[in-house]
Order: C-alpha cells, then structure tokens, then sequence
C-alpha cells in the first residue's frame, strides 16, 4: 500500500509541478545573480519567504509583478549602518535596502536593542558587540544615551586599561554575543587609549568564538608615527596573530588619497591567506561626533581639513576654531560633517574588486539614504567604470560572503537563486538614481519598483507600503 501511494504521488508529481502556483511571481525580469553569473531574462516564484523557482517558462502566482525591462537582483545588504530607526528604514528600503546591520561599533546593549526591533522593522537587522562600550563599562562610565562613543578626553577614550579591566571587557563582549552579537565591533580611533595589546586580546576574543572582527582603523592621513599605512598593519597585524577575521570599514575615508595604497595591503594579507575584507562608501565628506577623539588635536594636519571643513548637518553651519572649541568641548554627541576627501579619490576606490559597498548611514548625511542607487547611477550608467554585475555583487553577494563568517543563515542571502530567502529588489536602470544630498539628506533614491523582504513586498511600484514590517534579526552563532 505504502509503494503504491509512493508510485502514483511519483507518476503525479511532475504534473503537480506544472499546476503549481506561487504566492508571488516576478514576471519577465532580467534577473541577474553575481555568484552563478545569471543574466537573463527569467520568470522568479516565491512562496513562503524563499525564492522557490527560477525559469524561463511562464509561472502561474497569486499575485504577478510584471518586471519587464527591469532588473531583478538580490537585496542589498548594508554591513554599515548607524541608524535603524523606522526613518531611516524608510529611505533605505527605497534605496534597495534589505538588510541593515550596524558592524563597525555595535550597539551598547545587545539584548535591549534586538528587543526593540522585534515586531517593528521593515528590513533585516543585527548588530555587532561593541568594544567601545565595552571598554567604556571597564572604565565604570557606560556611554551616554543616544551615543555609541565615549567623549573624548574621558578615560574610557584615552586611557590604557589594567590588566583587569582588559579581562571585564572580554567578559562583557562574550556576554553580548551570547546575546545574538554578529562578531565584535571596534572604533579604535575613537578609543585612542586602546594599546596594541588590547587590540589583539579583543581579535583573539572573536577567535575564540570563530566570529569577525569590525573596524574603524586608529587613525588617517600620512603622518609617521600614527599614519593609515600603519594603522591597517595594525589589525591585519592582529588578524594574522590570532586567526580572527577582519573586516576594516569605509576605507575612502580612512585612507582618503591613500586609500590604494591600503587596499595593496589588504590585497597582500588575502594574499597570504588572512580573511581580510574592505568595504567603502561613494561620498567625499566624512560625517562623525564632533565631541569624539576622532578631533583630538593634530586631527587638521592628519586630515588635511580647517575649520571650515565642518559642517553641522541640521543648520549648514560652517565651522570657525571658537564654534568648534566650544562643541568639541561639550558633553553633548553631535554630528558633524566634514569635507576632507574628493571624489577623484573615491571613484577608483569602487573599480577595486576588493571593494564592496556600505553605507555607514547616520542621521544628517546623504549616505544614508543615497549610497546604493548611487554606485548604479554614477558608476554604473554615468561613468560606465562597473559593470552592473560587479555593481551587485558589491551590494549583495559580498557582503552576504562577509556575513557567513557569522551566521550559516547568510548563506541565503545576497542571492538570486531557488532556495534562497526571497529579499529582492527590482528596479529600472535607466532611472534608478541617488537623490539625498547634503542638504537634503532624507531625500529618497528613486527607481527601486519593488522591494521584497522575506517574500512580502514593502515596496510597491515605486511606493513604501505602510504597517509592513518583514524585518528578521540576523544573529550570530
Ligand atoms: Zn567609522
């Protein structure tokens, strides 16, 4: 009896197949998939979240997105992004979004974080364990509400720590990837009280539990001792001594005029076996805390930058040595931007194959709602210097290799393929454009059609839907 209903559900099944409908199909795409290099016309059906069939044959669905003339790929996802709140979530699903995860520092508290996005979010989120904070409890002044940083001048920020409190950082940080932490984060510059031995006590803390290492490097610009070129050794340095895996983030801005220089580096430790990954953002200015140690003094000679270099966000204000004594000064975090790069040094950091895309999205700055349309517009279409292919891959598939070093569920994503988790997005190229600029920094991109998170559409011909909230946390090991 058993054989018998296994013969007549194995004679059936192919005819099942061909009846079946999907809860979503896209239509007539060009679908394009950076790791098996797909790049054809194809019909997508989604059922349950997953990307369920992938084919050049006509799929029946409930509901059917006609993508004729435009591009199916993969979510992006952002490893870099300071804001998660519902504001910024909005622009960054316009912008293609869908998956934004803050790695560099890390919130404070991870628990309490996790717990606040549950229910509530529209795309993927996750977060690292930050070192910052963890220091800055070691250092019994936990950070301030609303900031990830200690003040500069603060013993969290410029003290070296005893051998004790070097141990109640690592027990801290354990605690948070316990808590569903994706590696450890590391602002080294804005902690400039950290030793070299620190350093590589917190890589060996990631080794110990196979997760990665983020990190803003400890410092920019060419002046010896103290320069980029040293401060990239640094942590490959701390890579290579421990075995943890590195990923060090906007290096435009880190390494400004150097910044080929340092991805020869970076190129020479994958060289030699080390997991080192680099990512970058298509932005000139820079944007940070003013009150942080990122402005202790020699940070004009670093940079290269003056006064008048930073702006404040939400006025325009340009900056004279009183007005930024005084913000410098106070005890209140906030941002800044700064205008110390070109773009004739940003461009060619994107044409490096090392180089993935992230945002480093804050509040008051148009990265944060314009980074990823922006590599389509101007380096895809405008400049014609990345193929649409590579321009992807930088914004999917790499980030999600990045992601797999802390989660096997990242295997899913950052892929167009049958069996994937169905984050898409679709979008015209003959349109898609970045529209924020430092003006108007919360101005959407434009040209993403449809945005699909988890299989449930949140954009919709062009539009944010409203009370959808698909967003899944991504949690370590
Ligand atoms: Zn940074």
């Amino acid at each position: 009896m058993k054989s018998l209903v296994l013969c007549v559900a194995v004679v059936l099944s192919p005819l099942l197949a061909l009846s079946q409908s999907y809860d979503l199909v896209i239509q007539g795409g060009r679908v394009i998939d950076p790791e098996t290099g797909l790049d054809a016309v194809r019909n997508v059906g989604i059922s349950q979240s997953r990307i369920k069939k992938i084919s050049a044959e006509p799929l029946e669905g409930k509901r059917v997105i006609a993508a004729r003339g435009l591009v199916v790929a993969p979510g992006f996802i952002d490893l870099h992004q300071h804001w998660l709140e519902l504001e910024s979530q909005r622009v960054k699903a316009l912008d293609g979004v869908t998956t934004a995860l803050e790695m560099e520092i890390g919130k404070p508290d991870v628990a309490a974080f996790l717990q606040s996005m549950e229910g509530h979010s529209l795309i993927n989120y996750g977060t690292t364990a930050s070192h910052p904070a963890a220091r800055s409890l070691a250092f019994g002044t936990p950070v301030p509400q609303g900031s990830l940083l200690p003040k500069s001048g603060t013993a969290a920020a410029e003290k070296p720590p005893s051998p004790e409190q070097i141990e109640a950082m690592k027990a801290r940080l354990r605690h948070e990837l316990d808590a569903g932490a994706l590696g450890v984060g590391m602002g080294i510059q804005y902690t400039p009280g950290v030793t070299h031995w620190e350093v590589i006590e917190m890589f060996r803390l990631a080794a110990e539990r196979s997760l990665p290492v983020y990190t803003h490097i400890r410092s920019n610009g060419k002046i010896e001792p103290g320069s980029n070129i040293e401060s990239v050794s640094e942590v490959i340095g701390a890579a290579a001594i421990t075995g943890a895996s590195l990923h060090i983030v906007h290096i435009n801005s880190s390494c400004g005029a150097q910044a080929l220089d340092c991805l020869g580096l970076i190129a020479g430790a994958r060289a030699r076996g080390l997991a080192v990954t680099v990512e970058a953002y298509p932005y000139e200015a820079a944007m940070t805390f003013i009150n942080s140690a990122r402005f202790n003094p020699g940070w004009q000679e670093k940079s290269g930058a003056t006064y008048h270099d930073l702006m404040l966000p939400e006025t325009g204000e340009r900056l004279t040595k009183e007005r930024f004594e005084e913000l410098h000064n106070s005890s209140e975090p906030r941002a800044v931007v700064l205008f110390s790069n070109t773009m004739e040094n940003v461009d060619p950091v994107f044409r490096n194959p090392l180089v993935m895309v992230a945002s480093d999205g804050e509040k008051g700055h148009p990265r944060n709602a314009g980074t990823f349309c922006r590599i389509l517009a101007r380096y895809v279409r405008s400049q014609g210097t990345i193929t649409l292919m590579d321009a992807i891959r930088k914004m999917s598939f790499m980030p999600a290799q990045v992601l797999a070093r802390s989660t096997p569920s990242a295997r899913l994503k950052g892929r167009l393929q049958e069996g994937a988790d169905a984050d898409v997005v679709i979008f015209d190229p003959q349109t898609v454009t970045d529209r924020a600029t430092y003006q108007h920094p919360m101005e959407a991109s434009a040209g993403v059609e449809y945005l699909l998170v988890g299989g449930a559409v949140l954009v919709d011909k062009g539009k944010l839907l409203e009370g959808v909230f698909p967003g899944k946390a991504i949690l370590g090991r």
